[in-house]
């Protein structure tokens, strides 16, 4: 089952992906992550990597599609995977397409999680992560899950931090970059017929997200 995980920035595709990795049992890849620990190494790619993740602008796709196709193939991809954050442009998913068909695979599942604009930048504003990049519970201050002591993981006792870009400013050019550039995507993938959409409103639980999706695979099969 290889899933890829749609939705603009704060949506919760980190959350209800790695929910549904569990449930499957299969592996969560997150791109951002994927690109954040390349940030960390003292180099030129990685400086221009943090450059673009700190500006809240998209890696230039040749980039992106180099570093993380070459990652995600170091993976037993039979056995299924969860894109979250990959691809998120049209050139991205057409490359990642190809690169399926050489192994005789394909997208099975796009989920795209709608959330309104005002629910994200108040969601991002208030997200806190885990600092132990071998943990990265994702928290958030005001919906969901709110650590038990304040600025400290509730799994692994490390403190929590604020990513960078997560800030309003950042936030709504996030927003306008997802909407040029990732939202067709969502036609992409409903003329594919693989297309799967759950509304996440203030009160909707991610219980019930994933619980939805668990019965949209069960039926597919
Ligand atoms: P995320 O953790 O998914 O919000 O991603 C954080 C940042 O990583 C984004 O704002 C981009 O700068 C970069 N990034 C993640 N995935 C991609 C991608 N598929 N293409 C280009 N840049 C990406």
């Amino acid at each position: 089952m290889i899933i890829i995980m749609l939705g603009a920035p704060g949506a919760g595709k980190g959350t209800i992906g790695k929910r549904l990795a569990v449930q499957l049992g299969i592996t969560h890849l997150s791109s951002g992550d994927v690109f954040r620990a390349l940030t960390k190494d003292n180099t030129k790619l990685g400086e221009e990597i943090k450059e673009c993740i700190n500006g809240g602008k998209l890696i230039p796709d040749k980039l992106a599609m180099q570093i993380f196709e070459d990652k995600i193939v170091k993976y037993n991809l039979e056995k299924g995977i969860i894109l979250d954050g990959y691809p998120r442009t049209l050139m991205q998913a057409k490359h990642l397409d190809k690169l399926f068909k050489n192994m005789e695979l394909k997208v099975d599942i796009a989920m795209n999680i709608d959330v309104e604009d005002q629910l994200i930048i108040d969601r991002i504003v208030n997200r806190r992560i885990c600092s132990n990049s071998r943990c990265g519970e994702i928290y958030n201050l005001k919906y969901g899950k709110i650590p038990k002591v304040d600025g400290i993981c509730d799994k692994c006792g490390e403190n929590l931090i604020q990513r960078a870009d997560d800030n309003e400013i950042t936030v709504r050019d996030r927003l306008k970059i997802y909407d040029e550039n990732t939202r067709p995507l969502l036609k992409y993938y409903n003329k594919r017929g693989v297309l799967w959409n759950v509304h996440s409103a203030e009160d909707t639980s991610i219980d019930d997200i994933v619980h939805q999706t668990m019965i949209h695979i069960e039926d597919m099969d």
